[in-house]
């Protein structure tokens, strides 16, 4: 798959052209399940609109990267782990191991996850 195709990825889920388990929903974002969960809770929270990677969202549209952080914490609170503990990262680059050059937090938790390094 080229660097656009895995682009067009979310952005076709967002269209329903793609079928993604849908948990939340706003007018400027979308989170779906992940497709391979690293965690019991694994949810990828995705702006509708095309950044490359945290930076550039931050950058360009910091109220949009403020909505993804505040859907993914409702989403810890539906899923019952907002107390228990739960992880947000956002992969940046290839060494940190991006593979959808199109900005998404993951939302993981449900267990716990020890230091930084797992
Ligand atoms: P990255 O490695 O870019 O930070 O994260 C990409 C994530 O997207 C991975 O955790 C991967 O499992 C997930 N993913 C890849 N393809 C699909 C898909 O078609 N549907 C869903 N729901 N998740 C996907």
């Amino acid at each position: 798959m080229t660097d656009s195709d895995l682009d067009n990825l979310f952005l076709r889920i967002v269209a329903r052209e793609i079928p993604a388990d849908i948990v939340a929903e706003t007018e400027r974002v979308i989170a779906i399940r992940d497709i391979n969960p690293q965690a019991p809770t694994h949810v990828l929270v995705i702006p509708k609109t095309r950044y490359r990677n945290a930076a550039e969202l931050a950058a360009k549209d910091p109220d949009l990267l403020a909505e993804l952080i505040r859907v993914a914490s409702e989403i810890a609170g539906q899923e019952g782990i907002a107390d228990s503990g739960y992880r947000l990262l956002f992969n940046t680059n290839s060494d940190a191991g991006q593979t959808i050059f199109h900005v998404h937090l993951h939302l993981l938790g449900g267990e716990p996850m020890g230091g930084l390094t797992g």
